[in-house]
């Protein structure tokens, strides 16, 4: 397996540092009994490690190169259910069935956001994810009000879930090294009762349009969404911008904004 060319049109940069391996499985910390789902397992570096703490776990992986060696492992050390495909197309309630999952990966960074729709899509099934992204997203994802790189990435993914960012992974962990720094987040998707967003679409469509323009004060940049009075009624100057507009006040204005739409 040692002869794998990585591939970089897969992301693959693969773990070998086993400090930071081991400081991963102790971040996600699986309990016995647990539905681990592994995102992206390679050529097993968290696999093993997890398998020989867990005893089971399924893994889904795309490259056909690397699936010959996943079974390998399964035979050697513990039993793995290999599932080869694009993570993006799995069925991630139905592979939960009656219970939960915890999903875990190094995942493949040209379509780290997408997976994590894709995730929060399944948000009843998961229990929690353990990820290792490009460092500059995870600072993205957890990022709050006044801060440079609060967006709408921070909105979307806080709305509903909660995000917190472990640590920080150098690029010489990984092999080949990545161009960028990393780091370890864990996401805990809010549960139905939690989350206060009464109508996806209008949310996104007021989290779109304020970030679009960030520069513009909101009063301009959700012209074309909602008129001030709206605003003030949810507590926003429409003198703000964007970026010093909290999560809350973001829901609240996406929820009214989908009140008037239903009352016309
Ligand atoms: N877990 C291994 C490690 O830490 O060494 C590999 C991590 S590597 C950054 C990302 C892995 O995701 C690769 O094994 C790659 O083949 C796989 N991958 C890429 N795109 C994928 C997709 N759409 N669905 C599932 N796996 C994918």
């Amino acid at each position: 397996m040692s002869s794998h060319q990585a591939k970089k049109q897969l992301g693959q940069h693969f773990l070998h540092d086993a400090g930071i391996i081991d400081r991963i499985v102790r971040a996600v910390d699986p309990q016995p009994g647990e539905h681990i789902v592994e995102i992206g397992p390679g050529q097993g570096a968290l696999t093993i490690p997890m398998l020989r703490r867990h005893g089971g776990l399924d893994v889904i992986e795309f490259d056909r190169d690397l699936i010959a060696g996943l079974h390998d492992i399964s035979q050697r050390i513990a039993p793995l259910q290999i599932i080869h495909a694009d993570v993006l197309t799995v069925d991630l309630t139905a592979l939960a069935g009656d219970g939960r999952i915890r999903l875990i990966g190094n995942l493949p960074y040209n379509i780290s956001s997408p997976i994590l729709f894709h995730a929060l899509e399944h948000a009843d099934a998961i229990i929690d994810m353990h990820f290792m992204l490009q460092k500059e997203v995870v600072d993205r994802m957890a990022a709050g009000p006044g801060s440079k790189v609060y967006g709408r990435l921070s909105v979307m993914l806080q709305a509903y879930a909660q995000v917190q960012s472990l640590f920080k992974v150098p690029p010489g962990a990984f092999r080949p090294p990545p161009k960028v720094d990393s780091a370890v987040v864990r996401v805990i998707p809010r549960t139905a009762q939690d989350i206060a967003v009464r109508d996806r679409a209008s949310f996104s469509r007021v989290v779109q349009a304020a970030f679009g323009q960030r520069r513009k004060t909101l009063r301009n940049a959700l012209s074309s969404v909602c008129d001030v009075a709206l605003m003030e009624s949810v507590g926003i100057d429409p003198g703000d911008r964007a970026e010093r507009i909290d999560v809350a006040r973001f829901i609240a204005l996406g929820n009214a904004v989908h009140e008037s739409l239903s009352r016309v």
